[in-house]
């Protein structure tokens, strides 16, 4: 057997097509949806995605502005420019790009950043009303693996989603999403003991790990969804995920790839959350 191929590129430009339209009828009521995006220190990889998720924003017609700040940038420097932020009506989402330097606290600029413009969805605010259920802003990746769930019509109630990986910003909000959708959500870790005898029991598998090769074809259930979020480099410097793909798709149900697959959803998830936010503004505003 041979899984069916979850485009993660295709269905990104589904949405990404719906979010034009959104935009274009914003516009109309004169609201152009608009992202600042805050960049702190000279780190590699936060550059491209900055880059990345600007020219994604440019495409759209999504306005975008850029704070770039030296390595050495005081705290409240920083603080004061969000709070600049969380006060400027043309502003409908902050992102502050991690990591920061390390002399500044993520926490205390994360809580900063107003809940109404949390377009990360990493505020306390924002966690809490996913945690109890409430419409809020959702962490980019998770909602994107929702959505391409949603798009491939999987059904989740009463499904075993086993999800690897435990951070604030992946695993845990996935972990959360699932259960919001009446899925049953094992967590599994660096100190889980037998991972594979998890791995196999699932019908919907997410590896959100970091670690090229942890999931081969004997760890996966036949016709399970494998939903690999890992960005690695494999030995020939080439980017892969966490799950031997060539092996796994011969034993899966329906697959993503890497790259191709989760990684273009979670910027559209970025734009979504923008438009969501200006959507927002628009009705407190008609409703003054
Ligand atoms: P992270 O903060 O490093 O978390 C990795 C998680 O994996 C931790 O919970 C860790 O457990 C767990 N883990 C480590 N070794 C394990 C093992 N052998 N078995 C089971 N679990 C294990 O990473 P992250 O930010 O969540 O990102 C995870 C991966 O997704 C990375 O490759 C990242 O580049 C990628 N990513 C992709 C996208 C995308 O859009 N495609 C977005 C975000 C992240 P402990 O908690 O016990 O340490």
């Amino acid at each position: 057997m041979s899984a069916d191929l979850i485009d993660g590129k295709l269905i990104a430009n589904h949405y990404r097509e719906q979010l034009k339209e959104t935009i274009t009828e914003l516009k109309r009521k004169d609201v152009v949806p608009g992202l600042a995006v805050i960049l702190a220190g000279d780190n590699h990889a936060s550059r491209t995605y900055v880059r990345m998720k600007r020219k994604a924003c440019s495409e759209l017609g999504i306005h975008s502005e850029l704070y770039q700040f030296d390595e050495s940038l005081p705290q409240q420097d920083l603080v004061n420019k969000i709070e600049e932020l969380n006060d400027n009506a043309h502003i409908h989402g902050i992102l502050v790009q991690l990591p920061l330097p390390h002399h500044i606290n993520p926490i205390k600029i994360i809580e900063t950043i107003s809940p109404s413009k949390d377009v990360d969805g990493f505020h306390p605010v924002s966690i809490g009303n996913m945690v109890t259920n409430q419409d809020t802003f959702y962490s980019c990746t998770p909602l994107g693996i929702m959505k391409m769930l949603e798009y491939e019509k999987i059904e989740l109630t009463g499904k075993h989603v086993v999800i690897l990986g435990r951070s604030n910003i992946v695993g845990k909000p996935a972990g959360q999403l699932f259960l919001n959708r009446d899925a049953t959500v094992t967590h599994c870790h660096s100190k889980t003991a037998n991972l594979s005898d998890f791995t196999k029991q699932a019908d919907i598998l997410v590896s959100a790990v970091g670690k090229a090769g942890l999931i081969h074809a004997e760890d996966i259930k036949e016709g399970a969804v494998v939903i690999d979020v890992g960005m690695n480099r494999d030995e020939e410097g080439r980017l892969c995920g966490d799950v031997d793909f060539n092996e796994v798709k011969e034993i899966a149900g329906k697959i993503t790839p890497v790259p191709g697959g989760v990684g273009p959803m979670t910027i559209t998830m970025l734009l979504y959350n923008t438009v969501k936010s200006a959507q927002r503004s628009l009705i407190d505003r008609q409703k003054q």
